[in-house]
């Protein structure tokens, strides 16, 4: 017979192995408890003090979490010291005090709930996620009003126990999760919660395997089992047989030999052997994916695909809508962080309904992105606003989709320049100084790249596009796969001379391509000198690690010899006898 499973949501990847430790809920003050007349001031007074012992705990939370780089969390932390000082919640709780004769304890949990439940309601799952931070705060000010320090609950269940132990509870405040010291705790299993919550961010970027929404199996649990967390998975296995204790032994000491390699890297510059230093940042298609970007090492954004924002809804998204997306993207890095936002790529294999497009024979070689956005000008400076405005927030940059012509940039070029114009008289702040760069995914921009040199900020090369325009190969079709592959000479040629053609005006190029985080491409193109590297999150710490073992010098004579070799299997062969620090 095979353990019993119990299935929940992936939250964090990882294999732990240890005995079940169920946190019980700490109760919540029960009904309404009031004061007697006259007691108001005291009361408050006895709320203001306790409100002000936990932002001690907090500043003291989030100085520790800073001191050990552990900046995503003290972002959290940070967030809530300013729930302290909101006057929906505090404001609020004092209110009841004042107004209604509630005991403080019972003003905070009410005024907790109402925040709590008015977001738990709210259609945008990330935002919903938030009531867990309202709750939390809530109930370490209730903790203080009682005396008791921070999270003697955790302690309690954390025990003296000598091996691992893997938390079961209802839920996990994010304190919680913060505090959880992973050389204690395995992992932890959650009955609620969902992808975004903070527990689960968190979980990720410490690296604890977590599963969350696993309903009310996970309450069912005995203190002591022996379980097993998939954290990849979302999978429990409660009383596991030797085989499977085995297997995922095996699993697990693999994981972990391959993270710890890898997590030296993250926070890191991006450098090569010899000391030269790129940018490695992400591609994303929504706010969501920039938080787990930041959280896989990714030093900002490269490629924010905004046509999801339009996509699978009977409407357009708004310029407020679209804004606070950009927003978001840019406070999911740290300052200064740079976010490409390409401007809408509808069209090729992205249909959208609310823009009625024809039916075309080749969609690829149709109307597309630009080209129905310079057609389409309101719908574009919309877009354009949007992006405007958030530029006030972050670094942004601006980037056109399959850019052809000269006079396509400077068309489109000429809308940002419109776009600005209204905001100024609007009195609306943004970033006079954006860049705006074009991404070079045509044959026909690449071949004229000294040209648009001189008028752009930056290039993105988009190889995507570039290879299946330069070989004629639908990237869609399989059977073409020989043929879709960015080593074959005649792109690297264009890759080369596109960068050559940005380096001679002194302007920045990157990549947005798949190719960008593929590792036989790497030395090749860092041999050409590119300087961004935009790639999916997950490949972003093993492109820092191999780009540590590579010398930058020696490989521009490699990317040279590459031009003039017969096709792509032939420059695999080279790059993997040439290169040995790919296989370590
Ligand atoms: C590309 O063409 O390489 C690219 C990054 O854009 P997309 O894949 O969105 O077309
Ligand atoms: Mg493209």
């Amino acid at each position: 017979m095979m353990a019993t499973e119990i299935k929940g949501i992936a939250a964090s990847e990882g294999y732990a192995i240890g005995r079940a430790v169920i946190l019980r809920e700490e109760a919540a003050p029960q009904g309404i408890t009031y004061i007697d007349a006259g007691q108001e001031e005291a009361e408050l007074t006895r709320f203001d003090s306790a409100v002000t012992a936990a932002r001690g705990e907090l500043e003291a939370i989030h100085a520790r979490m800073l001191e050990d780089g552990r900046e995503k969390e003290a972002e959290i932390f940070e967030a809530h010291l300013m729930l302290l000082e909101d006057e929906e919640l505090i404001g609020a709780a004092q209110e009841k005090i004042r107004g209604q004769r509630y005991k403080a304890e019972a003003a905070m949990n009410k005024a907790g709930e109402d925040v709590a439940s008015m977001l738990a309601a709210l259609d945008d799952e990330y935002l919903r996620e938030r009531a867990a931070d309202v709750r939390d705060v809530s109930k370490r000010v209730i903790r203080k009003l009682s005396g008791a320090s921070d999270s003697d609950a955790m302690q309690a269940a954390a025990g003296d126990s000598k091996s691992k132990s893997i938390l079961f509870a209802f839920d996990l405040t994010p304190s919680d999760t913060a505090q959880l010291d992973p050389s204690v705790i395995g992992g932890f299993v959650t009955a609620a919660g969902g992808r975004t919550s903070h527990s689960a961010i968190i979980a990720r970027s410490v690296g604890i395997p977590a599963i969350v929404g696993a309903g009310e199996a996970a309450l069912q649990i005995e203190d002591g089992k022996l379980v097993i967390v998939d954290g990849a998975a979302g999978l429990v296995l409660v009383d596991p047989k030797d085989d499977e204790l085995a297997r995922y032994e095996a699993l697990r000491q693999q994981a972990e030999g391959k993270r710890a390699l890898l997590e030296q890297f993250r926070g890191k510059p991006s450098v090569s052997a010899d000391g030269h230093q790129v940018e490695l940042v992400a591609n994303i298609g929504s706010a969501q994916d920039a938080v787990a970007a930041s959280e896989h090492g990714a030093e900002g954004v490269g490629l924010f695909r905004t046509e999801f924002l339009y996509m699978g809804r009977p409407d357009l998204p708004t310029e407020d809508e679209q804004f606070t997306a950009y927003k978001e993207v840019a406070e999911a890095f740290g300052h200064g962080a740079p976010i490409v936002i390409r401007t809408m790529d509808i069209g090729g294999d992205k249909e959208l309904p609310s823009l009625q497009l024809e039916k075309e024979d080749n969609p690829f070689l149709g109307y597309r992105a630009i080209r129905i956005c310079l057609d389409r000008p309101e719908l574009f400076k919309t877009q354009l606003r949007a992006v405007l405005r958030a530029s006030a927030f972050g670094e942004l940059k601006v980037m056109f989709p399959m850019i052809a012509t000269l006079g396509e940039w400077r068309q489109a070029k000429g809308l940002l320049e419109q776009a600005k114009q209204e905001l100024r008289s609007a009195n609306i702040a943004f970033n006079e100084q954006i860049e705006a760069g074009i991404m070079i995914e045509i044959p026909a921009a690449a071949q004229m790249a000294d040209r648009f040199a001189r008028e752009v900020d930056f290039f993105s090369i988009g190889t995507n596009d570039l290879v299946q325009y330069t070989m004629a190969a639908d990237r869609m079709n399989p059977k073409l796969g020989y043929l879709s592959d960015p080593l074959h000479p005649p792109v690297l040629r264009l890759i080369d001379q596109v960068i050559r053609a940005a380096h001679k005006e002194n302007k920045w190029v990157g990549m947005c391509g798949e190719m960008a985080g593929t590792p036989i491409a790497i030395p090749i193109l860092l041999g050409m000198g590119l300087d961004e590297f935009s790639m999916s999150a997950s490949a972003v710490l093993p492109a820092r690690a191999l780009l540590s073992r590579l010398d930058r010098a020696k490989l521009a004579s490699l990317a040279e010899a590459v031009l003039d070799l017969d096709d792509a299997e032939a420059v695999r062969a080279y790059v993997e006898q040439q290169v040995p620090e790919l296989n370590p």
